[in-house]
């Protein structure tokens, strides 16, 4: 594999690990102001982080690359009220589309068709990722000022539950 291509998709590695514990400290933040349902809805998106390094842990070994594993950097974005996590999040997402499109950039650059291939499917649930984030926010924005509004919005999202990766390598 093309040296930057698999330094990049090391350090997406870490990308992914650290998104993961952004989304545990959101979990965290949530727990402490009481919204249990948006807890639950950032521990399930911290373990889909989890769920993306894997899977670049994974390729890298399945093509003979090395993995370096790196100190996750703590999670520093102030929360103050509940939109900021959600905020944050949308923002977060945003820079993570930026990183795979960066890889993408570099692996077609060198015609490495089997990593564009792995990044078809982040580069597509990217999409969703923002989508999800987006729709958080309008939600929030529409509802969460209101008591009763609040209440139905942490119920639904207490209901989602984690589910593996659609991509198997
Ligand atoms: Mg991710």
């Amino acid at each position: 594999m093309d040296s930057k291509v698999s330094k990049l998709i090391n350090e997406q590695v870490n990308k992914e690990f650290y998104s993961a514990y952004l989304y545990l400290d959101f979990a965290n933040y949530f727990a402490s102001v009481g919204l249990d349902g948006f807890e639950n809805w950032y521990k399930v998106q911290a373990q889909e982080e989890m769920d993306h390094a894997m899977l670049f842990y994974q390729y890298l070994h399945n093509n003979g690359e090395k993995v370096t594993l790196e100190a996750i950097a703590k999670p520093d974005i102030e929360l103050k009220e509940n939109i900021d996590p959600l905020k944050a999040g949308l923002e977060h997402e945003k820079y993570v589309t930026s990183l795979i499109h960066n890889i993408y950039e570099a692996a077609f650059s060198v015609k490495d068709f089997r990593t564009m291939q792995l990044l078809d499917w982040f580069v597509k649930e990217q999409g969703e990722e923002e989508k999800n984030a987006d729709d958080m926010v309008t939600k929030f924005e529409l509802f969460g000022s209101d008591p009763k509004g609040l209440y139905m919005l942490n119920s639904e999202l207490a209901a989602r539950v984690h589910s593996s990766p659609s991509l198997q390598l």
